[in-house]
């Protein structure tokens, strides 16, 4: 049975509904940014992240089989902490390993392992070797390096923290007109109705059809792992991709 509205302890005054938009939203339990499926309270302009939403008092994950996180509403300790897995800032809902000083946003301990489709298939990587497509770089900074997508044919690979920037930027783009000023068109939802393939765009210049092909299949790769990460396979992610790459 799916459950469209839920009570949450974080936001005792209403139920949150389910809902299914294209205006991404700052999750009110981990602070971070989300896109698609949420639970929302619309009156309060309260937002969860479905993975936030139904955070389990603990938990544990197949790449740190020593470590058992607890759930914490807010990040414990005195000092900054970041996600192991993306490498951003905890600042909210947190799965905290103390003995092993590791932290896991909800989204990010709840990383598919593996994404398929259309005979490309990538895994979910610890520890990585290549480097990374959209930032060059094989770390995130010194020492960290933070999880990755990697393709079986290990040609393709994104951290999950760069698959994150991309739809931010993206967002920001349309968001504030890249100007810093709010966007007033409908109320500042965003409006993306392109056409969700994603068709190729010519290479100009040199490199000929290998690169062509190699440009494809990278944008074919970003749209299969945004796609899953936002359970949303339709329009809004392949334009995102689209206009970005
Ligand atoms: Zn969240
Ligand atoms: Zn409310
Ligand atoms: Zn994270
Ligand atoms: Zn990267």
């Amino acid at each position: 049975m799916i459950y469209t509205k839920l009570g949450h302890y974080s936001h005792p005054e209403h139920k949150l509904k389910l809902i299914h938009s294209h205006t991404p939203y700052k999750c009110d339990g981990c602070m971070d940014i989300g896109f698609g499926l949420r639970y929302r309270c619309k009156p309060c302009n309260f937002d969860l992240h479905k993975d936030c939403m139904f955070a389990t008092s603990s938990a544990n994950h197949a790449f740190y089989k020593d470590s058992v996180f607890k759930f914490h509403d807010s990040p414990p300790g005195e000092r900054d902490r970041f996600c192991d897995a993306c490498g951003g800032d905890v600042k909210g809902f947190v799965y905290h390993c103390e003995a092993h000083n590791r932290d896991l946003h909800p989204c990010c301990r709840n990383l598919p392992c593996r994404i398929e489709g259309d005979g490309v298939v990538l895994n979910l990587k610890e520890k990585v070797t290549s480097k990374c497509y959209w930032c060059g770089k094989r770390e995130l900074w010194e020492g960290v390096t933070g999880w990755s997508y990697v393709s079986t044919c290990k040609t393709y690979h994104f951290h999950v923290s760069c698959v994150k920037d991309i739809l931010v930027k993206r967002w920001e783009k349309e968001y504030f007109n890249g100007d810093g000023n709010y966007s007033s068109v409908s109320g500042g939802a965003l409006e993306i109705d392109r056409n969700p393939d994603l068709e190729l765009v010519p290479y100009q210049g040199g490199g000929g059809g290998r690169f062509v092909k190699y440009l494809k299949m990278v944008k074919f790769v970003v749209k299969l792992i945004v796609s899953t990460l936002l359970g949303d396979p339709t329009a809004i992610v392949a334009s995102i991709i689209e206009a970005i790459i």
